[in-house]
């Protein structure tokens, strides 16, 4: 089976209405003869109508890059995914290292918000990773494996079918340096397996899992060549347009 490459962009606190809608206009641009892969950008909240309007017919997905897990209530500052929805965003990010390491998100809470983006129809990108301390100690497999199984135990096949899998590694989020094609497909593999070891055969064959960690234009094709690597979550990278499009070029 043949999964359709995904590249999405989350621009962090990057860019408000006005410098979202720009960039947004230069994506739909550059990005519209790259049919053969699936796409998504994931704006600060408050740039969400801008960019959801700037990209409509584009084929560019939007997604949020968090959201609270309940629909709505008193939680000041937070976001839930139905107003994502409203807002005419299809996607979300969950459990980002930086909404772990700064924010507090445990894997009880990413748990939550993610059983609270499929209740409201949207597709999770969820995302896992061990620290540098972690892989040090030859624990990186048997973390990622744990934040799957606390992520996403009790959802049925169908509703992992929905989920895309960011790999993550936090050593290589922002810092310039990347895991190597080996060691990420290393990785993907192990998620694949441990995919394949508790669902029908359809959810390892189907679900896709990204890479996320300094990915760039000089990098992406080593990276994306990879068999069980199917797209990336780009950070930094995303917020230039022509970097985004050669990342995008070399999916597809
Ligand atoms: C990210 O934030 O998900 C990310 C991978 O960032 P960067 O590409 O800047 O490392």
């Amino acid at each position: 089976m043949t999964r359709r490459p995904f590249i999405a962009g989350n621009w962090k606190m990057h860019k408000g209405p006005v410098q979202a809608d720009a960039l947004a206009a230069e994506l739909k641009r550059l990005l519209m003869d790259f049919t053969g892969v699936d796409l998504a950008v994931a704006p600060p909240y408050v740039s969400i109508p801008a960019v959801v309007a700037r990209l409509k017919h584009s084929g560019i997905a939007v997604a949020g890059q968090d959201l609270h897990d309940q629909v709505q209530g008193a939680y000041t500052s937070a976001i839930s995914g139905e107003m994502l929805v409203e807002a005419g965003c299809s996607h979300v990010i969950v459990g980002h290292s930086e909404r772990r390491s700064l924010f507090g998100d445990t894997d009880e809470v990413v748990a939550a918000k993610l059983r609270a983006a499929l209740r409201a129809g949207l597709s999770p990108i969820l995302c896992v990773g061990e620290t540098l301390a972690q892989r040090d100690a030859g624990r990186a497999h048997d973390v990622v494996t744990g934040q799957l199984a606390l992520a996403l135990a009790g959802l049925s096949p169908d509703q992992v079918l929905g989920i895309t899998i960011a790999y993550e590694p936090v050593w290589a989020i922002g810092t310039g340096r990347t895991a190597s094609p080996a060691q990420a497909q290393e990785m993907h593999a192990t998620i694949r397996s441990w995919l394949s070891d508790r669902y029908p055969r359809e959810v390892p064959a189907t679900v896709r899992i990204q890479y996320g960690g300094s990915v760039k234009p000089g990098n992406a094709r080593g990276l994306l060549s990879q068999p069980d690597i199917d797209g990336a979550l780009v950070g930094g990278a995303s917020l230039d347009a022509t970097s985004f499009r050669d990342i995008v070029a070399a999916a597809g």
